[in-house]
């Protein structure tokens, strides 16, 4: 048996960028094939400068992120167009986020509350931050000109 079996020695390092804890950098990538199935018309939507909610055909409740059914009775739902002018429910600024955003922090997010509208929607507040944010304030959605088909497209600015 031999008693030196290693594994090979390579002479990359790692970059460290702190101690305790450790944290090292580490590339990762892939890419991911993702269906966006019976939701495909929001996204669509979103490429044509459109916001899309749904409503219940049963209760009639809107929502302003699509379900394909409803949340109170499990009706089935249908695609309704949604206002583009809302107001900020509440908001946040989030200090850290995700890869995608790390480099745009500090940014802001709200949940905008249309008018006709039973639920809130998600999404990011451009030209307005910290104190210039208000809850009430009136904002209208901005979408992106060269869409990517995804939820980032749509953004709102103070109206
Ligand atoms: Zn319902």
């Amino acid at each position: 048996m031999d008693k030196n079996i290693k594994l090979p020695e390579t002479e990359e390092g790692t970059v460290l960028f702190k101690t305790d804890p450790i944290i090292i950098k580490h590339h990762y990538e892939v890419d991911y094939l993702h269906s966006y199935a019976q939701d495909s018309p929001f996204f669509a939507g979103l490429a044509n400068r459109k916001l899309l909610g749904s409503r219940c055909g049963a209760c009639a409740i809107t929502y302003a992120t699509p379900r394909g059914h409803c949340m109170e009775c499990g009706g089935a739902t249908e695609w309704v167009e949604l206002p583009q002018s809302g107001r900020v429910h509440t908001y946040t600024t989030c200090h850290f986020g995700g890869e995608a955003f790390l480099k745009e922090t500090p940014f802001t997010l709200v949940l905008v509350e249309f008018d006709g509208v039973d639920t809130l929607f998600l999404s990011r507040l451009l030209g307005a931050e910290g104190d210039e944010v208000s809850i009430g304030m009136p904002v209208r959605a901005r979408f992106l000109r060269n869409s990517k088909f995804k939820a980032t497209d749509v953004y709102f600015v103070p109206a």
